[in-house]
């Protein structure tokens, strides 16, 4: 089967008056349909760069990227992005913060509206969706910003580190819900995280890379079966402490 996301051999440099910043170096790796893929890799090491160039909103120096067998620049999939920051507006409900990548690329048709409607009150947030966003916790603002990002139904779910700027405990339980939501909907995610317990926890493989410039050191392939397939169950499972010293043995090795 032709992999939902094939990345091969991308490199990108930075260009500015102090000179040239090699950001990548020759990464190559595939996304499976449906797959989740989380990234880890230090501080600096172009996680945030790569997510950049898989939306297109820089372009490779050198490399492709290839979405169901059709060049990106060509392809009419709908990659969404979901940032650390959840840029919700104040001066919009919580319904019309999450209607408006749909407003942006054209009409909210009733459709939409009733797809909207039902993501919020699966994912809890009904009785909010007259509220403004500092009416909300940060894990609830986490979750309309993910609502925000599907109602466009994009193909590949690009996550950069959504979770970082919430506490510990919200983190997990955001991580959780955000996680099952995605699964639940058969998307292919890739989750930048520096925070190798979160890409354990929620990962089908784990792609790791060395910094400056960055590039792949190594792939992890990670299976938990029932009843621990889902992040929090995960982190009790027999097998997290394994991987985690694997993941750990395998960044030092490169370090
Ligand atoms: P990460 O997300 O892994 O922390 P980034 O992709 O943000 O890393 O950055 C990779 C490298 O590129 C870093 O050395 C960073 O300083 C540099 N960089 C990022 N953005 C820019 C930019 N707009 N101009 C110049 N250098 C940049
Ligand atoms: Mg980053």
């Amino acid at each position: 089967m032709t992999p939902k996301l094939q990345v091969r051999n991308l490199s990108y440099s930075y260009h500015s008056h102090s000179g040239e910043t090699k950001a990548l170096s020759h990464i190559s790796f595939d996304v499976a349909d449906g797959e989740f893929l989380a990234v880890v890799g230090p501080s600096g090491c172009g996680k945030s760069t790569l997510l950049s160039l898989l939306c297109g909103l820089l372009t490779p120096e050198e490399g492709s990227i290839v979405i169901d067998g059709i060049d990106r620049r060509d392809s009419p999939a709908v990659i969404g992005y979901m940032l650390q920051k959840d840029h919700l507006f104040e001066w919009r409900s919580i319904l019309s913060n999450t209607a408006l990548g749909l407003e942006i690329h054209g009409n909210v048709s009733p459709d939409d509206k009733k797809d909207l409607l039902s993501m919020l009150k699966t994912y809890g947030l009904e009785q909010f969706s007259a509220s403004r966003p500092s009416e909300l916790s940060g894990g609830m603002r986490q979750r309309a910003a993910l609502i925000r990002t599907m109602a466009l139904k994009p193909d590949i779910l690009l996550l950069d580190e959504p979770f970082s700027a919430l506490d510990y405990q919200t983190r997990l339980e955001v991580c959780d819900d955000i996680s099952s939501i995605i699964r639940t909907r058969g998307k292919t995610a890739i989750l930048v995280t520096h925070d190798l317990s979160e890409a354990i926890s929620v990962a089908d493989r784990i792609l790791i890379l060395g910094s400056r410039p960055g590039h792949v050191t190594g792939i992890m392939k990670i299976q938990f079966n029932q009843p621990y397939d889902r992040p929090l169950a995960r982190r009790n499972a027999p097998d997290f402490s394994v991987y985690f010293n694997q993941l750990w043995k395998e960044i030092k090795e490169h370090d």
